[in-house]
């Protein structure tokens, strides 16, 4: 830390974004990336034309995207907001509508309390209950500005639409944000409720079920004057929060919309087929509703199931909050990659007399 940082940062505990290493090539199920690249359309999408026209700020609207996006999902143009990831309209959000505090679930999306924080935003987290699932009743009425990841992380499971809808009206002078990050996987969107609801933030990115991470491309779907109050924040930050390129490349992933659906039917697929397996060695795991498993097995300490499928090349993600320190989150790959993770598996098993 320099001397010149404001004190009102110097105790703040920056996120910590899983581990991208360079030291050689591993098997990549750490970080909830899809295996699959984004869809030939948008493979093909950027022209040297674009690319000479980054002398040019990108259209600080995004106008072209937000229609397609508000036509896919049966909203107004007026009704979606870009942002640079969905990280930056939760940044957005805390700053924005937590002035009477927060509240979130007591085991979820890391980076929540790290918003609160850099906003200086009080919060209050509502515990999982015994099976991990998200307390509904807690959630409820809580009086402050609300947010659920639904599906949750790194639990997995989904709430149906019915107990989030019934979170988003029991709060009505309160903002209630639903992170659908990993909504593609199974579970039910909330973007249906969005004329109903005035207080309802839905908010959805491109890394994970659309392949493209790295573009860093996030919406919000909401009622008019939650997007302006977001606009006024941007324009009062960063005007051209996206650039041309990931515009145009976002647009080009709407066009071709089935076949990042068909991808995440794929990674479904192999989900359910890696839990089966996983079980049969005597792993327990909530249902999950993700393209990852939150994974444990009697026996087998979660540091050491981590620690020697990174020796082996696999890389896992592993937490060390000691509520959660027995598990590992297993990001669903190819079928190749589950079945190199459950060699590596069953070889530790062994090697601890396992099996
Ligand atoms: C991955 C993730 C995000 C954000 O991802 P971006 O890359 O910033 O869009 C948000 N919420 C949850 C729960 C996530 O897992």
């Amino acid at each position: 830390m320099s001397r010149f940082l404001s004190p009102k940062y110097a105790k703040l505990e920056a996120y910590t974004p899983g581990e991208q290493p360079r030291d050689k090539q591993y098997i990549k199920l750490n970080t909830n990336e899809s295996p699959y690249p984004p869809s030939p359309q948008v493979l093909d999408a950027l022209t040297r034309k674009d690319v000479e026209d980054l002398r040019l700020y990108s259209d600080p609207e995004g106008a072209a995207l937000r229609e397609k996006l508000a036509k896919l999902y049966g909203v107004e143009p007026g009704n979606v907001f870009l942002s640079n990831g969905s990280d930056d309209i939760l940044n957005f959000a805390f700053m924005a509508f937590a002035n009477d505090g927060a509240v979130f679930p007591g085991l979820t999306y890391s980076f929540y309390p790290v918003f609160a924080d850099l906003h200086g935003v009080a919060y209050d987290t509502v515990p999982l209950k015994e099976d991990f699932s998200v307390d509904v009743d807690g959630m409820k009425g809580t009086g402050k500005f609300t947010v659920l990841a639904n599906p949750n992380a790194p639990t997995g499971l989904a709430l149906p639409l019915e107990n989030v809808e019934e979170i988003i009206a029991s709060n009505p002078d309160q903002v209630v944000v639903i992170d659908e990050a990993y909504v593609d996987f199974g579970a039910e969107s909330a973007a249906s409720l969005v004329d109903k609801y005035e207080n309802l933030l839905v908010v959805m990115t491109y890394s994970k079920s659309r392949s493209m991470a790295g573009a860093r491309l996030g919406f919000g779907l909401a009622s008019r004057p939650i997007i302006q109050d977001l606009e006024k924040i941007k324009y009062s930050t960063n005007p051209y929060n996206v650039n041309r390129l990931t515009l145009k490349l976002g647009e080009a992933a709407v066009d071709s919309d089935e076949y990042f659906r068909e991808n995440a039917r794929k990674i479904m697929d192999t989900r359910e087929k890696t839990a089966a397996a996983l079980k049969e060695l005597g792993f327990t795991m909530p249902d999950s509703k993700t393209n990852f498993l939150f994974v444990k097995r009697e026996g087998l300490d979660g540091g050491v199931l981590y620690q020697k499928l990174k020796d082996r090349g696999v890389l896992i993600r592993h937490f060390s909050d000691p509520r959660i320190a027995q598990y590992n989150r297993v990001t669903i790959g190819t079928p190749e990659e589950m079945a190199a993770f459950l060699e590596g598996v069953k070889e530790i098993m062994k090697e601890e007399g396992l099996a």
